[in-house]
């Protein structure tokens, strides 16, 4: 792994690193210690989890090879919604009508309980804004329409359609036909919001130990052994929430993980040329499969992310993502990059998260994909009251296991995949107009 140039925070540089709120670092793992359970992996997925067990009277460790945050959880478009990589109608085909309706509920739920643990524990992510835009790629106006009365009937999410007249003045680019306005949905300082999560946990007696990888799991025993180089955990449940970083550390995870480089660029501010592009105060994405997705800070810098490769460190980032803006908004002809990053998603083969238990005590929780902001909240929660009150939800996500994921060809058939989907978006681009 390389840092990317970290400026002396141990994040890779970025929006979020340059702008990071957290200690300047958390103690290193040197010694041995026992806890209920111990969680490897301090991203959003882990420390979610390590929150819902601390809140739950558990006695926590976390252990994180470099710093919390580090991973996806602070590198990403900070976009927060209800949902999954995988979208309803195929949780639908493959699990039913019921059990799609309790999936989906369990992150309208994590929804609430992200803004209530904001206000609780006092975390400080802004800038926040509300809404997400999806903005359609192709016409579709009784698509999305019917789409947005069937969550609306199911979910009550209060979806509003908006017509391509209304996106025009929103969205100064030929590209966008209608739109949907999510307004439960809202974007965040995700590196702050994880800090925050974490810092949570401590004040419940949690401890987080960072820059301390684990190097080797004995899962056999009733005590399992979680081994770093300078020290070790010992506990009665583990949950390993590793995600796209996993790399080889368990055999079973690790082959059904599919790790997915995609970047992000920040700009620099754009001043009143913002207007001439973009008037919506909202996060968007748009409808492609292979899309972007953006948002305006109030200092007029854009964030923007997209693109999905196996290159984890490509050349020329910044002007490539710049590139991308352009094809949407050439009217920002000459913006210029302040700093772009790379970020690696750990995706499943089916798209849906890898919640689960092992063996007694041995759990997993990862795999969100491009989706997770939201839906980590969900899945730790759902972890933390199976470990602490013997609760059953998890077992909603056994119909998604741990399919092999490709091993060492998963990224190179990502990307096949990423330019299918190009060719697919640019198929039905040309039909729908
Ligand atoms: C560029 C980008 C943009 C995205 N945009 C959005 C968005 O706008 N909205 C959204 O909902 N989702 C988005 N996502 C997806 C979202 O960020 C992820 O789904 C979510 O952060 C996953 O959290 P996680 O905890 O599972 O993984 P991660 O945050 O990657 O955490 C895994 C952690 O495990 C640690 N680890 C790995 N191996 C070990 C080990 N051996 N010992 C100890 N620790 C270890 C890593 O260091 C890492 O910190 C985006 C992702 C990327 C990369």
């Amino acid at each position: 792994m390389t840092d990317l140039g970290t400026q002396g925070t141990g994040y890779v540089d970025s929006y979020y690193g340059r702008t990071v709120k957290a200690p300047a670092s958390r103690p290193r793992l040197t010694h041995d210690i026992d806890c209920d359970v111990c969680i490897v992996g301090g991203g959003m997925a882990g420390l979610a989890t390590a929150l819902g067990l601390a809140e739950r009277g558990k006695k926590v460790i976390v252990l994180e090879a470099r710093r919390v945050g580090w991973g996806a959880s602070g590198r990403n478009g900070g976009f927060v919604s209800a949902g999954y990589s995988l979208g309803l109608d195929d949780i639908e085909s493959a699990v039913g009508r019921e059990d799609a309706d309790a999936l989906m509920w369990l992150t309208l739920d994590a929804l609430t309980l992200i803004r209530s643990r904001l206000e609780r524990y006092g975390i400080d992510a802004g800038p926040m804004r509300d809404g997400i835009m999806k903005a359609s790629w192709y016409k579709n106006a009784d698509g999305l329409k019917a789409s947005a009365d069937k969550k609306n009937e199911r979910f009550g999410l209060g979806l509003e359609f908006k017509s391509r007249e209304e996106m025009q003045e929103l969205y100064r680019t030929k590209r966008y036909h209608e739109g949907l306005l999510d307004p439960t949905a809202f974007q965040f300082h995700s590196l702050n919001f994880t800090n925050g999560i974490a810092d949570a946990a401590t004040s419940l007696g949690a401890t987080i130990f960072e820059e301390s990888p684990v190097t080797h799991m004995d899962l056999s025993g009733d005590k399992k052994r979680i081994d770093t180089a300078k020290g070790s955990v010992t506990a009665d449940q583990v949950v390993i929430c590793c995600s796209g970083y996993i790399g080889h550390l368990h055999p079973k995870l690790s082959r059904a993980t599919l790790p997915v480089g995609t970047y992000v660029v920040l700009t620099e501010p754009l001043g009143d040329r913002l207007q001439e592009a973009i008037r919506a105060p909202y996060g968007t994405s748009d409808s492609r499969i292979a899309n972007d997705y953006y948002r305006a800070l109030p200092d007029t810098r854009l964030l923007w992310g997209g693109r999905v490769s196996s290159n984890l460190e490509p050349r020329n980032l910044g002007q490539k993502m710049i590139g991308d803006i352009l094809k949407i908004y050439p009217q920002l002809e000459g913006i210029r990059a302040e700093v772009a990053w790379p970020g690696t998603m750990g995706y499943s083969v089916h798209k849906m998260p890898q919640i689960g238990q092992l063996q007694p005590g041995v759990w997993y929780n990862q795999g969100y994909g491009g989706h997770g902001m939201c839906a980590t909240t969900a899945g730790g929660e759902v972890v933390a009251k199976a470990i602490a009150d013997g609760d059953e939800t998890y077992k909603l996500f056994a119909p998604f296991g741990l399919d092999f994921a490709g091993g060492p060809f998963g990224p190179l058939i990502a990307q096949w995949a990423y330019w299918g989907f190009q060719m697919q978006d640019r198929w039905q681009a040309w039909r729908s107009n």
